[in-house]
């Protein structure tokens, strides 16, 4: 963007010497109010722990007031979202429908009803990997319980039939959530979080805020630039937990991350993490972290998760068929994949081969 200062004319028109000086003086004091017109947006970022994680809001505007009158909204949608969404905070539309009554009929808000649609549409296309009913064994999962004992198969056998999603039955129109069996629970934990990012985004941008990170414990999209720099986002490697590669992120862009290193523990040398395949009531094994790339972060929350529990060869017919999501994959030899769509996009930090595809 060019700048100049504007141009004022004095009304002073003698040709005497202070005059002259006068006439310097104004052009100086012009040009220092130029250049202070023409300053680069500050960045201003600050974060706050919301949603089980730490939000960070990294915002460029002119002023101070304007950054923090922005990202106090932005904090504020998020926080009303956790309060409808939350599994943990009691009155929630989740905690609600786990409390209801096998069969009866919980009416929520339309857009929990909107997101629970869409996770329904997510497990329809994911053949099932992707699904919200995982929740009726999270129970048996608990990572910070010390020492951790994983459940034996008979636990497990006994309650995989509650993970389901053809038994959550939704009405559209009353916008009700009914569970057909009891002790089935749902979790929005695999989507809630995209949901949370995508809603901040469009309050900030509601406020005028045209370059902004919005980063949810390391799932993020941005709008914009950093003062003309693309933004970046780093991926972290499972096990040194160094960034490894850098992501340049276009505007309008969002990167999810699932991984096997945040939640879990260790049982007699296996790792035991929170991404449950549904199939096995277990966490799935194909790889060590998935990160998916797209416009929507909703997408790229969900798909993450599900892409986790697909493994190589689903994940790959799925980012064929779905042109505007990309992915790094890192399997469990932390063998490094990523489509070839992001080959512009990926800046190599450590000593790392991508295999594209
Ligand atoms: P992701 O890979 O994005 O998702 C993994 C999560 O998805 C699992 O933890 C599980 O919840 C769910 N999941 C597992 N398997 C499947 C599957 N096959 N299909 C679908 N879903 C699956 N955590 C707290 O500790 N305290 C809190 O107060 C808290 N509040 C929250 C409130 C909200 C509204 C949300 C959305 C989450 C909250 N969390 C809380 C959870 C926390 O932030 C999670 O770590 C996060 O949602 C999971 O994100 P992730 O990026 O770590 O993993
Ligand atoms: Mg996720």
């Amino acid at each position: 963007m060019m700048c100049t200062p504007k141009r004022q004319t004095s009304k002073s028109r003698r040709g005497n010497r202070s005059g002259s000086l006068r006439a310097i003086a104004l052009v100086i004091v012009l040009l220092v109010s130029g250049i202070i017109a023409c300053k680069r947006p500050a960045v201003h970022s600050v974060g706050r722990p919301l949603i089980g994680t730490l939000v960070t809001l990294t915002v460029l505007a002119e002023s101070h007031e304007k950054a923090i009158i922005a990202s106090e909204a932005a904090f504020s949608e998020i926080a009303r979202i956790e309060a409808l969404m939350s599994p943990v905070i009691g009155g929630s539309d989740i905690a609600r429908i786990n409390k209801s009554a096998s069969g009866a009929s919980v009416i929520i808000s339309p857009e929990t009803f909107a997101l629970i649609s869409q996770s329904k549409e997510i497990w329809r296309e994911t053949g099932g990997a992707f699904d919200i009913t995982f929740a009726s064994m999270s129970g048996l999962w608990n990572f910070s319980r010390v020492p951790f004992v994983p459940p034996g198969p008979a636990l497990l056998n006994s309650m995989k039939h509650l993970v389901n999603m053809a038994n959550v039955e939704l009405d559209g129109k009353k916008k009700t959530v009914s569970l057909k069996k009891p002790g089935m629970k749902t979790g929005l934990g695999a989507i809630a979080k995209g949901y949370a990012i995508r809603r901040a985004m469009e309050v900030l941008r509601r406020y005028g805020i045209e370059n902004a990170m919005v980063d949810a414990g390391g799932d993020l999209q941005v709008i914009g630039s950093k003062n003309g720099e693309v933004w970046m986002a780093g991926l972290i490697h499972p096990r040194t937990k160094r960034i490894i590669i850098g992501i340049k992120m276009r505007d309008g862009e969002a990167v999810a991350t699932s991984g096997d290193y945040e939640r879990y523990a260790m049982y007699r040398g296996v790792r035991y993490h929170h991404i449950i395949d549904p199939s096995t009531g277990e966490p799935a094994r194909h790889f060590a972290s998935v990160s998916v790339i797209g416009r929507d972060p909703v997408e790229a929350d969900a798909f993450a998760t599900a892409i986790f529990v697909m493994g190589m060869e689903k994940a790959r017919e799925l980012l064929a068929r779905r042109s505007g999501l990309s992915a790094i994959l890192i399997d469990a030899d932390m063998k490094v994949w990523a489509s070839r769509r992001l080959a512009e996009d990926l800046v190599v930090l450590g000593d790392v081969e991508i295999t594209w595809f």
